[in-house]
């Protein structure tokens, strides 16, 4: 069986005798096995790490765009080839995967622009015949921790800006899909990048641990569930590193009584359960406010149960299976939870089979109506294809809702009046807000992170931010 190992100094190598079976999720079949490396593969990786980070470091910024610049050419490329390695071991349909990668190239384009980026300030005069200026520099061996979810565009939210600044880069992708994270590090190695400066390990807590605990390494990226986030994140202050971890998320998209009705409800869908509802940016509750509630709910039903289920091989399938059998039972657990506790259910996704993938990890688009704030499906993030409505009376109402909740990722109003959308913008207690588009994910040159417990330490992904998070300011 095919054993996914750990890419360093350009070479795939492991030493771990450690496995952990990768399915498919759209069968349910072991379809190979990843390393869970160990204390020797870790140290190869750090040692290959400093070895290259110096003389990386001091490659011009523009030398260091050429290759980041050819990179992107290799990933455009390499597209389908990609999206196949992410949907067969994630289960997404083959556009959702290519999506993702178009989003994460998105990143690489920013990153070619580095030189401009690292230009620095300077003032003349700031006494008289003296001068001021202030140089951004490289922080040294940074590290990504990565979740499921998206196995190509959350690591490139991160290594390709880190490593333009002129750091060495650690990946440990999620265990789950770990695959297209060793195609992204070999294309790199093809499109010049000195061996040692990007190196992938893969497994689990135990590898996390060692990176936490590195005196090596300088900074962690962290994307992945709250609990793990908040541990990323105490552990690295800790350990005295420069720190950003990013958690999960309970999206409120709020529809308005003036609403374009159709045009909220195809948001709501694409945006509920599109990536069967895996995606940090879903949206997982809609707030019906006043009486456009039981039209929205009607519509909603009706849009959902014509999505087409399916594995990723079906090119018509719209939704894919979730990532694991446990996944799927914890999904099915909070599906019963938010029955139990009262929230009407209107279409019910447990035990949804298709004919010849009876084993694949499948939930069927569920709908819940009548949610309220104090059950258990509304407080949690379930990360599945589940949609929770919530009635209000009002505006007010509504705006509580999101700014109450303890998740501040994302979340959207859909309305026709400007003056609820500058309100909403302005006075929602989230990361990333948006009006009249179900999900607001910003591009590459702005940044992307939530607040509250969506996000801890001081640095969104990407963008400015990246290149700040990555570089020591020195005046
Ligand atoms: P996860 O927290 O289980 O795993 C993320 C990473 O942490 C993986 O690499 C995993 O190996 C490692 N890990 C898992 N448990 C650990 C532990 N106890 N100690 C140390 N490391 C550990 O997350 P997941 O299930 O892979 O991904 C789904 C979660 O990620 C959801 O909560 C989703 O909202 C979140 N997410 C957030 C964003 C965002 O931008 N805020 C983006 C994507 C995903």
């Amino acid at each position: 069986m095919n054993i996914i190992k750990n890419y360093v100094n350009g070479q795939i190598v492991g030493s771990s005798t450690d496995e952990q079976d990768v399915f498919d999720p759209s069968t349910g079949e072991s379809i190979s096995k990843v390393l869970l490396s160990n204390e020797k593969d870790f140290q190869s990786v750090i040692e290959s790490s400093k070895k290259s980070q110096l003389s990386w470091s001091q490659t011009t910024p523009l030398k260091r765009s050429r290759i980041i610049s050819k990179y992107k050419n290799l990933i455009e490329n390499s597209l389908e080839e990609l999206a196949q390695l992410i949907s067969k071991e994630h289960g997404k349909t083959l556009e959702d995967a290519k999506g993702s990668i178009t989003r994460g190239l998105e990143v690489v384009e920013f990153a070619c622009g580095i030189p401009h980026l690292l230009k620095g300030e300077f003032s003349q005069n700031v006494g008289t015949n003296v001068d001021s200026w202030s140089v951004r520099q490289p922080l040294g061996i940074s590290a990504g921790i990565t979740p499921f979810n998206f196995p190509a565009m959350v690591p490139m939210w991160m290594y390709p800006i880190a490593i333009a600044c002129g750091n060495s880069f650690i990946l440990k992708p999620s265990e789950k899909d770990p695959s297209c994270s060793i195609k992204l590090a070999q294309l790199f190695t093809e499109a010049g990048l000195p061996d040692g400066v990007f190196n992938v390990i893969q497994g689990n807590k135990m590898v996390v641990d060692m990176i936490l605990r590195s005196p090596d390494i300088s900074s962690i990226s962290f994307v992945g569930s709250t609990p793990v986030a908040k541990y990323i994140y105490e552990e690295s202050a800790k350990n005295l590193k420069r720190v950003q971890a990013l958690g999960g998320a309970k999206n409120h998209l709020v529809v308005m009584p003036d609403a374009n009705l159709e045009q909220a409800v195809d948001g709501i869908i694409g945006a509920a359960y599109g990536s069967a509802g895996e995606r940090c940016m879903a949206v997982s509750v809609a707030v019906a406010v006043g009486d456009i509630a039981d039209e929205l709910v009607e519509k909603v039903n009706y849009k959902a149960q014509t999505l087409k289920v399916g594995p990723w091989t079906d090119l018509e399938s719209e939704m894919g299976p979730v990532i694991s059998k446990e996944h799927k039972e914890k999904i099915e657990n909070y599906i019963t939870q938010g029955a139990e506790e009262g929230a009407k259910l209107i279409s019910d996704g447990r035990n949804y089979k298709i004919q010849g993938y009876e084993n694949g990890y499948f939930v069927g688009p569920t709908l819940f109506d009548k949610v309220t704030k104090d059950m258990t499906i509304y407080k949690e993030e379930i990360f599945g294809p589940v949609l929770s409505v919530v009635r209000t009376k009002n505006y007010e109402e509504a705006l509580s809702l999101v700014n109450e909740h303890a998740f501040g990722n994302g979340t959207s109003v859909y309305t026709s009046d400007g003056e609820v959308a500058r309100h909403f913008t302005t006075n929602s207690k989230i990361g990333m807000v948006g009006v009249n588009v179900p999900i607001p994910v910003p591009m590459a040159f702005h940044s992307f992170g939530g607040w509250k417990q969506s996000l801890f330490g001081g640095h969104s992904m990407h963008g400015m931010e990246g290149v700040n998070f990555y570089t020591k300011l020195k005046t």
